[in-house]
């Protein structure tokens, strides 16, 4: 049997000629995917059971949301009450939390079929997806290759079609660089559009809810259902969601594309480079205006998201001492071993790593030198936005410097896996939107992403500009 899972569109016609209930259906989609599974990877696990139960409670729904029976793969980091919540780590091992995140009560009243646990680095921690305490997802594109990070396998999972559509979460990148590598659509709402409310912290003032899709009306889709105020998170804003599929059909010849000069010059392999100019000619094509601008701060972009995101992350981590939530170590005699035994045996390497800069940052001593530093510095990126913005409705850059690179590729060396993200990063440190978008492939037949920015709130803006390339191709 043959299972539509290209995009929403193609998957509802499916689901209808099937002509069966959706409980039935759920059985066929979760041995699909679990059969994808042994190689990709991409769920930490494919509960059949789960699946139909959650299929029967959709089949009672009276009103039909617009992602009614729609198979939906949600990061390991995102609360589903009562499922198990992991993070991709020992530290978590069996935490189910008692409550839903503010994503998935939404994905389920518009009737989002939720398949279960994608896996991640261990806290979204990474650029590759080998971080997890369940072992690396590999990219569907190249089973030898990694699929990115840290929502690997949210973007695996799409580009296998085990699922139409899943969420991820982007505090420097994480859903927009794996879809840059794995060949599908990813984006990063501003900061405040989606509710963090369920979302496990990592970095508190960076991190958003993002889609990922094979497409961009699927994009559009899954954001006006996930978009809006919550008043459990303080940090959401409270302002009208628009109907982002409304501006898919809208053409951009009254739009300006800016081109930062400083996102074309560090350590840009010449296939992403020579895809990203192309695409620049088809959006000049498309009637679009193209401008040169510059970020002059961009330099320190990776530097500066290096001591701010370790620094909330050592904040955020330290919650996670054996009593309140998963793995308690059996080998401590007292109170204080068992903390220290709890938190070297569940946390991994780099989980260790984060621990250790963000502490050191945020030290009594270290603190104006290094956190304030940054937070300055910060200050300084958002700024450079601000200014480019006047000249120009969005930003294009490659997604990534590179394509998939190699399973252990980067794994030891910390420094050049945490430039995976340098074009991705600029834009959580100032808050924006950002889009990642197919744009062709490699020599090696690899996929290459490309990415635009807005300013705060201009999700629409994307969409728009991202359809219209996407159709041109
Ligand atoms: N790769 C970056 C990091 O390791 C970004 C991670 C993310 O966006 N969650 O911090």
């Amino acid at each position: 049997m043959k299972i539509t899972l290209s995009n929403i569109t193609a998957y509802k016609k499916w689901l209808n000629k099937e002509n069966k209930p959706l409980s039935l259906a759920a059985k066929d989609l979760a041995a699909h995917a679990a059969e994808i599974n042994k190689d990709v990877r991409s769920f930490i696990a494919i509960d059949p059971d789960v699946i139909t139960n959650r299929a029967l409670s959709l089949e009672k729904q009276t009103k039909r949301g617009s992602l009614w029976g729609v198979p939906v793969a949600l990061k390991d980091n995102i609360c589903i009450k009562g499922g198990l919540t992991t993070c991709g780590s020992r530290i978590l091992e069996g935490f189910r939390p008692p409550y839903n995140a503010t994503v998935a009560t939404k994905l389920q009243a518009a009737g989002a079929l939720l398949m279960g646990r994608a896996n991640m680095d261990e806290f979204a921690f990474g650029s590759s997806c080998e971080t997890s305490c369940y072992g690396p997802t590999r990219n569907p594109r190249d089973l030898s290759r990694i699929p990115g990070g840290s929502s690997g396998g949210s973007c695996a999972a799409v580009a296998a079609a085990q699922v139409v559509a899943a969420l991820g979460s982007d505090t420097g990148g994480s859903v927009r660089q794996p879809a840059s590598l794995c060949g599908v659509v990813g984006l990063k709402p501003t900061y405040g559009r989606v509710s963090r409310f369920g979302l496990v912290a990592f970095a508190s003032s960076l991190d958003q809810i993002g889609p990922v899709t094979t497409n961009v009306e699927d994009c559009a889709r899954m954001l006006e259902v996930i978009s809006g105020h919550d008043a459990k998170d303080s940090t959401s804003v409270d302002i009208n969601v628009p109907e982002y599929t409304a501006s898919l059909e809208r053409d951009i010849k009254d739009v300006t594309i800016g081109i930062p000069k400083e996102y074309f010059t560090c350590g840009i392999s010449k296939d992403v480079s020579r895809r990203v100019q192309e695409a620049i000619k088809a959006l000049k094509g498309l009637g679009a205006k193209i401008v040169d601008v510059s970020l002059p701060h961009t330099k320190y972009a990776v530097s500066c998201y290096y001591i701010i995101a370790p620094a909330e992350a050592s904040s955020n981590l330290a919650r996670y001492e054996g009593v309140h939530y998963g793995r308690r170590s059996a080998h401590a005699e007292d109170l204080i071993e068992m903390y220290i035994a709890s938190r070297n045996e569940g946390f991994g390497a780099e989980a260790k790593r984060r621990i250790l800069l963000g502490t050191y940052a945020l030290s009594s001593g270290y603190y104006d030198a290094y956190y304030l530093k940054a937070q300055k510095v910060r200050t300084k990126i958002a700024d450079d936005f601000r200014a480019v913005f006047t000249a120009c409705d969005c930003i294009l850059t490659p997604t990534s410097p590179t394509t998939a690179f190699k399973i252990g590729e980067r794994i030891d060396d910390p420094l050049k896996m945490y430039l995976s993200d340098i074009f991705t990063i600029p834009a959580n440190l100032a808050g924006l939107p950002a889009i990642s978008v197919p744009c062709g492939e490699d020599k090696s037949g690899l996929p290459v992403g490309l990415q635009f920015m807005a300013g705060p709130f201009k999700e629409e803006m994307l969409i728009r500009v991202a359809h219209a390339y996407e159709r041109s191709r």
